[in-house]
């Protein structure tokens, strides 16, 4: 069997979301599952469209997802581009320069080779007369597109010339897409389009088709709004005498409201899912389901990388559209973080914390981390779960202390007694500290709920925190007793 090649070519057009990436993994677990190889081409032909840093971004966000590639641009490509930096990846390739706008004379060659054989021709039509033609057709309510003025001219290659491709009139075509099934154009109204513009960059269809060719990709794997263009692509195929690849066109990803995934959809660059503390295996994980299923019935939601790996096919890819919920990401990243081993935990949530100003400090976070690992759903809340752990002066929500039987006065009392149970524990930790906080309440005669809400918000400032007891006992016996001490002297200062 052919060695299979997949390739992500991105447009660096900006900075892409999941919906982008999920491409890219697709094609990566196509090459992983048959044992080929990955290649990452970069499509920057669009000269104007092009967003600086967004090539660093494209490779900075592979290498999180942790999508290794056997081919792409090496260090000399990327400064070319000018979007290398030291710890640029180093690959490089048989089939390169992997950046098409570093492969113009390889254009420039197949697009010679074209009107050699006449499936091609010099343009020199100005851009006022391509107006003038356009103006006229819509006057008479004819399709609009080049007329095909130059097909016989014979233009010289000295004059200021684009190339274009000669369509013949009637066409009829099939294409057997891997994910879509047969699909037939009848006489699809193509004009002659232009492949190489008179800049010497070529458009996207011959560089797209002459670089598959040449990199030897047997799965051409995007998204299906490329669909339309695809009878060109295999008219070329033909023109040049290769054999197409196997198509591929996946499905969108919308947001929940039916329409294109956008950013108002929680479809941020990835950087900020990154930063927001999403974990990249959740996100490889959650992204592949948006559009393909293990199989009929199967229940299975998360999926090491090594299954995926096993489990891809191409027959499971869906047909319509998939849904993309951050609500369900945001879900799959909590059952990603409970599954982290503590250390692992840990380094990930420290420098989120350190950034918040906070003061980490490991022996009073090891009490807490594995009930904060427990019900964690994105990293980037964990700062604000944690800061009464690492801060000296807390502010308090004393006015959530009150209701449900509780006034300022019971306040002050389930204080006064948590004090003296607490403060001659033998041993300052959660079990015991759960004990005798019971006989607290049991004493008082109030429900458990509303007592340790007061403690809660004595010493978290908080009404809602990680567990009181464990709380507690991270802080120490000397905190604890001087934050039910400062919250006395408020409520006694009669400041609730
Ligand atoms: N450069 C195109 C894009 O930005 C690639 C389409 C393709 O994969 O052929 O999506």
């Amino acid at each position: 069997m052919k060695e299979v090649r997949t390739r992500f070519a991105p447009s660096p057009t900006g900075f892409h979301h999941i919906g982008n990436f999920r491409t890219a993994i697709y094609a990566w677990l196509q090459a992983r599952r048959w044992g080929g190889k990955f290649i990452v081409r970069v499509d920057d032909t669009d000269r104007e469209r092009l967003v600086p840093g967004s090539v660093r971004y494209l490779i900075e966000m592979l290498q999180w997802l942790g999508i290794d590639v056997d081919e792409g641009p090496g260090p000399q490509e990327l400064k070319e581009m000018g979007e290398w930096w030291p710890e640029a990846p180093m690959w490089g390739g048989q089939a390169g320069p992997y950046a098409q706008s570093q492969r113009k004379d390889i254009y420039k060659k197949y697009a010679d080779e074209l009107i050699t054989k006449g499936y091609a021709y010099r343009c020199d039509c100005s851009a006022e007369m391509l107006a003038a033609e356009r103006e006229e057709q819509s006057a008479r309510k004819a399709p609009l597109g080049y007329s095909g003025r130059c097909r016989e001219r014979n233009v010289s290659s000295d004059a200021k010339h684009v190339v274009r491709f000669k369509i013949p009139d009637n066409i009829s075509m099939t294409l057997n897409d891997a994910v879509r099934g047969e699909i037939h154009w009848d006489n699809p109204s193509l004009r002659d389009t232009v492949l190489l513009k008179s800049d010497g960059f070529p458009t996207y269809h011959l560089a797209s088709v002459v670089d598959d060719h040449l990199m030897k990709i047997t799965h051409v794997m995007r998204g299906e709004e490329w669909l339309a263009t695809t009878p060109i692509h295999l008219m070329l195929y033909e023109a040049f005498g290769w054999d197409p690849p196997i198509f591929c066109h996946l499905s969108q990803v919308l947001g929940r409201d039916g329409k294109k995934l956008a950013k108002r959809h929680g479809a941020e660059a990835l950087t900020v899912w990154r930063d927001a503390g999403y974990l990249p295996e959740a996100v490889v994980n959650y992204s592949v389901l948006i559009g393909w299923s293990p199989g009929e019935g199967e229940e299975q939601e998360v999926f090491s990388k090594e299954e995926l790996i096993s489990k891809f096919s191409l027959e499971r890819l869906n047909r319509a559209g998939g849904v993309f919920d951050i609500e369900k990401l945001l879900w799959m990243n909590g059952v990603y973080i409970r599954a982290l081993s503590t250390q692992r935990f840990t380094e990930l949530a420290r420098p989120l914390i350190e950034q918040a100003g906070l003061n980490f400090d490991l022996a009073k976070w090891e009490v807490l981390a594995p009930h904060l690992q427990e019900r964690t759903k994105l990293l980037s809340d964990l700062p604000g779960m944690v800061d009464f752990l690492f801060k000296n002066e807390i502010e308090r929500d004393l006015g959530a202390m009150l209701g449900k039987g509780v006034d300022e006065a019971a306040a002050i009392r389930i204080l006064e007694l948590a004090t003296n149970a607490v403060a001659s524990l033998p041993e300052f930790e959660p079990k015991s500290l759960e004990e005798a906080l019971q006989a607290v309440v049991a004493e008082l005669g109030l429900k458990a709920g509303p007592v340790y809400g007061v403690l809660r918000i004595a010493i978290t400032g908080k009404k809602v925190s990680p567990p009181l007891f464990e709380s507690m006992a991270a802080l120490g016996r000397e905190v604890t007793l001087s934050r039910f001490r400062e919250t006395l002297a408020l409520l006694r200062g009669g400041s609730l």
